[in-house]
């Protein structure tokens, strides 16, 4: 069953919504303010997020920027009252991946919902091959070239290189790393993580002291930048 969260403050519009989309078969969790939103969103893995902007203690554009920074990828949809062009503009560049404006009509949310499922879906496939620079892998072969030489990367290093390419262009956390690739259920040094790219960097990078596909961002981890 995929799962939908929902963070909305106004108890008419989520009751609609938790109806709707329970009826179509999702399973649905639901906040009324961002801190409690973004909690959810990081405790339990989801398919998609409705995402409302105006919420309590924290308001749906933050909510939706500390999701990305903490590099979680789940689609997000975003709701507002008010059709602003800015709204929208400033949603879509902190990461979120579709606009609706109230009110609408639960037929017309259902195909958004369905559209933003379908389309966070072919990914994988779509992951299976990847280019950059002069550099191919191939995920499912578990195969690397470098400049059409063969070059070793160990399973981890895969995995670490597909959760990046996965968030191309967002940082994604050393924690958000390490639940990806070693497990949430084991405890491994942050620290762990950057032994690993760097390891990764000499392999894929022309220079990996000066890296241009796997880039450090200060404070949060890295990103993909190919
Ligand atoms: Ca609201």
């Amino acid at each position: 069953m995929e799962k939908i969260l929902i963070i909305e403050d106004e108890e008419s519009i989520l009751m609609a919504l938790e109806d709707n989309l329970r009826l179509e078969g999702y399973e649905v969790s639901s906040a009324k303010d961002g801190p409690r939103g973004f909690y959810l969103a990081n405790e339990q893995a989801q398919d998609l997020i409705i995402l409302d902007i105006m919420l309590p203690k924290m308001d749906g554009f933050e909510v939706c920027k500390k999701l990305r920074q903490a590099g979680i990828a789940t689609p997000i949809l975003m709701l507002t009252a008010k059709s602003r062009e800015a709204d929208k503009v400033l949603g879509l560049e902190l990461g979120a991946d579709d606009y609706m404006t109230k009110p609408f009509s639960p037929r017309e949310l259902l195909a958004r919902v369905r559209a933003l499922l379908r389309r966070a879906k072919p990914q994988q496939p779509d992951m299976d091959l990847c280019r950059f620079g002069d550099v191919e892998i191939d995920f499912k072969k578990y195969e690397a070239k470098k400049g059409g030489t063969p070059i070793e990367l160990s399973a981890l290093e895969f995995s670490l290189l597909h959760c990046l390419i996965r968030n191309k262009d967002r940082a994604v956390s050393r924690d958000a790393l390490l639940d990806a690739v070693w497990g949430e259920q084991v405890y491994v040094d942050p620290r762990t993580v950057d032994k690993h790219i760097s390891q990764l960097r000499k392999k894929i990078e022309d220079d990996p002291q000066a890296p241009k596909f796997i880039l450090g961002v200060r404070g949060v981890g890295y990103k993909f930048g190919g």
